[in-house]
């Protein structure tokens, strides 16, 4: 007999088998029986007995008497199976008692299995076999349940599952991060109320939002809106489910939009870039040619600015192209203007629907501004202050027009400019369809 205090661990690599007999001879035909197999057994003659061990050793089957002087065998699979450590694990009576009754009353107590008296070593051998078989499976799922519980419960994507009409049904913690709602309540939620579409009845049904990934906007409980990838995937096993990964891109995209407008910015005077005017000017251009509005395209270049950057250095040279930049930036009024810097110390500026003399005219009040400011440059020839000279051209633009025809003419009156003497503004329209550049001084 064990004595459960002092009885030893159960060894996990092999079975452990308890038989609970009040008479000592079945205790040891079934334990040498049971031993054969390669079982480890423990053994106990009363229910009180039987339920500390199965306490402390916690065994893999228990083949249990039901009648038992004391604690008989129904009342002592009840307590087994009110306990929480001793609950899982299966009990197979074995009685003489064989009436219908008696085996109902049995497996009412929660027992996996009942063995008719007399025994067959054999047939409760194949029995024991069966039940350790059931148990493994079912350890092995709730293994398999418990991990990926773990795995759901700790990932750092959003994950819900949601059923084909949008209704969400559950929601792991990392949603509350991504969404600002705690788990239960995103249950029941539409998932097509939280996404952002800018497209009328793109979420008529999950299956318009389509498996796979794709960006999304959704709005977070704080009312702002998070740009995430959103993949999608129907769940096979359980039909009109799918399952809803979220993943937060809003940083990235913050960085990429970052990237994105640094790109477009002179790093010196922070207004556009080369590559951004030339990019703007196309659709300006365009844009021109449907409309047949005039664009009007001003090229400034500082007066002589070597002479400044050689007299008070190439850093005060800078913070001058810094001003200059400022003046022609403060000019740019309306969205479809653009002040940028080209290159050096040449400037230029898009004044879309906009005709020659208004162009002229602003030009006019950039070139007095960059005066006004009064930044002495002390070996100029031609002025006490640092001036620009500024050519403008306007065209009405046609298919037929290159717009680079339209930076050549604003070069040729910016030169014009400086050949007249500098700090003044020179203007042009261009001719279109017959190509015939008709030079128009307006000042
Ligand atoms: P002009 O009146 O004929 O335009 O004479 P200019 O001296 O302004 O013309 P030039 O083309 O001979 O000289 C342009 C000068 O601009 C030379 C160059 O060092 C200076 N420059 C170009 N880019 C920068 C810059 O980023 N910072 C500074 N400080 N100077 C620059
Ligand atoms: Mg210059
Ligand atoms: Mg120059």
């Amino acid at each position: 007999m064990t004595n459960p205090a002092t009885a030893p661990l159960a060894d996990p690599r092999k079975p452990a088998i308890l038989i609970v007999d009040d008479a000592p001879d079945n205790l040891g035909v079934l334990r040498s029986m049971m031993l054969r197999q390669g079982y480890q057994t423990f053994v106990a003659t009363s229910g009180d007995r039987a339920l500390d061990i199965a306490q402390r050793v916690k065994p893999d089957v228990i083949l249990l008497d039901v009648v038992m002087p004391g604690l008989d065998g129904l009342e002592t699979c009840r307590r087994l199976k009110a306990h929480p450590a001793t609950a899982r694990i299966p009990v197979i009576f074995m009685s003489a008692r064989g009436d219908t009754a008696d085996i109902v009353a049995g497996f009412d107590t929660g027992a996996a299995d009942y063995i008719p008296k007399p025994l067959r070593l054999e047939e409760v051998c194949a029995r024991v076999r069966a039940q350790l078989r059931l148990r493994s499976s079912t350890d092995t799922q709730s293994e398999q349940a418990d991990r990926l519980r773990t795995i759901v419960n700790s990932m750092d994507q959003g994950l819900l599952i949601v059923e084909a009409c949008g209704r969400v049904q559950y929601a792991n913690p990392a949603c509350d991060r991504y969404l600002g709602y705690a788990p239960e309540e995103l249950v029941g939620l539409s998932l097509k109320d939280l996404l952002d579409c800018p497209e009328a009845g793109c979420c008529e049904g999950l299956d318009a939002i389509g498996n796979g990934t794709r960006e999304v906007k959704i709005r977070h409980r704080d009312g702002g809106l998070r740009a995430m990838d959103l993949t999608m995937t129907p769940m096979h096993a359980t039909d009109g489910l799918f399952v809803a990964l979220l993943h937060d891109i809003t940083h990235h995209k913050q960085s990429e939009d970052a990237l994105q407008r640094a790109a477009l910015l002179d790093p010196l005077t922070k207004i556009a870039n080369r590559r951004h005017f030339d990019a703007f000017l196309e659709k300006e251009w365009q844009r021109a040619i449907r409309n047949a509005q005039p664009l009007s395209l001003v090229v400034l270049d500082v007066d002589h600015f070597k002479l400044y950057n050689d007299t008070l250095g190439h850093a005060a040279g800078d913070v001058c192209l810094q001003r200059v930049a400022r003046t022609l930036q403060d000019h740019a009024a309306r969205p479809t203007d653009l002040a940028a810097r080209y290159g050096g110390e040449e400037f230029v500026l898009l004044f879309a629907e906009t005709p020659a003399e208004n162009a002229a005219r602003l030009a006019e009040m950039i070139r007095t501004a960059v005066e006004a400011q009064e930044i002495p440059n002390p070996r100029s020839p031609t002025s006490t202050w640092l001036t620009v000279s500024v050519g403008v051209a306007t065209i009405v633009p046609t298919q037929l027009d290159a717009i680079d025809n339209l930076f050549v003419c604003a070069d040729r009156a910016m030169y014009a400019a400086k050949a007249g003497g500098r700090n003044r503004v020179e203007a042009t329209i261009v001719g279109t369809a017959w190509d015939v550049v008709q030079d128009a001084a307006l000042y």
